[in-house]
């Protein structure tokens, strides 16, 4: 299949790659010129501008880093739906607001195109790997369109439901990890203040109703699961500023829905505080540290 790729950054970089390895003719364009020669060294073409990948396009995807970026690429005159084949599946993988993700499909509908939002989970790793999660909105005939694409590039592929349905997912997944996440840093926190051994903490919790993701796969505490961050200096992974900004999407969704989210809301505050203490380029679990060394509120 001939395939657009616009936005060929550290998790577009990676799934074009492996669209390259399964035979599809991917073209791509980043406004980094070394992220577009990345794509040639992997056996891709090169294209001048977001305009001249999509020009042919059967199917055209974008990786782009925020709402803004989406809308510019997509409604911009001369942008990709401009210059798309009219009979161009058209999908967003970027990680968006859920707005701007069901404003860009209706203006991609008017003209006629049939367009997708399929946000990933997975980071890097997953885009390497080609292990991603992906989340999908839009219609079923788009959904079936695109699954052996996202096949290529994804592990577990979920049709959410309509267009804005997989930004939705993306964020609420996050917001539960990020609640999820705080949780078990202030329980490690508090265990080394009451003397407690984390390791035992870890055996009794990790099989009791205190046990999460969050603790048995990535434990911020280090020296309790060799592959988590925390043993590395919190060396990212997913980075605190990338956990923020879908806390902020999220709770722009929520306000907007009317949805009580005191949680999440809490969770961003606490995600800009690690920001702000110069720890966003860090693991998100590096949380731990912001909470391990707060002052008491009592
Ligand atoms: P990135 O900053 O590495 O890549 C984005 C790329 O888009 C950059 O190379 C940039 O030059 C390019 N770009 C920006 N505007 C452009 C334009 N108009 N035309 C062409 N290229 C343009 O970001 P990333 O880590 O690859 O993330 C991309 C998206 O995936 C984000 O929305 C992010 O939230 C989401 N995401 C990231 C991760 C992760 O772990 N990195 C995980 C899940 C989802």
């Amino acid at each position: 299949m001939k395939i657009g790729f616009i936005g060929l950054g550290n998790m577009g970089g990676p799934m074009a790659a492996n669209l390259v390895k399964a035979q599809h003719a991917v073209r791509g364009f980043d406004l980094v010129p070394a992220a577009v020669e990345r794509l040639a060294a992997e056996g891709g073409t090169t294209a001048p501008s977001a305009a001249e990948a999509v020009a042919d396009a059967e199917l055209v995807i974008t990786m782009l880093p925020a709402g803004p970026h989406v809308r510019q690429a997509y409604t911009a005159p001369g942008g990709i739906l401009d210059k798309s084949s009219k009979s161009a599946l058209l999908v967003d993988s970027s990680t968006i607001d859920v707005e701007t993700a069901r404003a860009v499909a209706a203006a991609a509908a008017e003209r006629g195109f049939d367009m997708i939002d399929a946000p990933v989970s997975g980071g890097v790793g997953g885009a390497a790997g080609g292990t991603l999660t992906f989340m999908v909105g839009g219609s079923e005939a788009g959904f079936q369109r695109a699954l052996p694409v996202l096949q290529r590039m994804g592990k577990t592929i979920v049709h959410a439901g309509p267009s804005g349905s997989g930004q939705a997912a993306k964020i609420c997944n996050n917001m539960m990890l990020a609640v999820s996440m705080i949780g078990v840093c202030e329980g490690f926190a508090l265990a080394e203040r009451l003397g407690l051994d984390w390791q035992k903490l870890f055996d009794i919790a990790s099989n009791s109703s205190g046990q999460s993701w969050a603790m048995t796969t990535y434990c911020p505490a280090p020296g309790l699961v060799p592959s988590a961050p925390s043993n590395r200096d919190y060396q990212a992974g997913f980075t605190a500023d990338m956990m923020l900004k879908d806390l902020k999407l999220a709770q722009q969704a929520a306000q907007a829905a009317g949805a009580a989210t005191p949680l999440g809301a809490e969770a961003a505050a606490l995600f800009q505080m690690l920001s702000n203490a110069g720890m966003g380029a860090k693991d998100f679990s590096a949380m731990f540290r912001l909470l391990r060394t707060a002052p008491s509120h009592s």
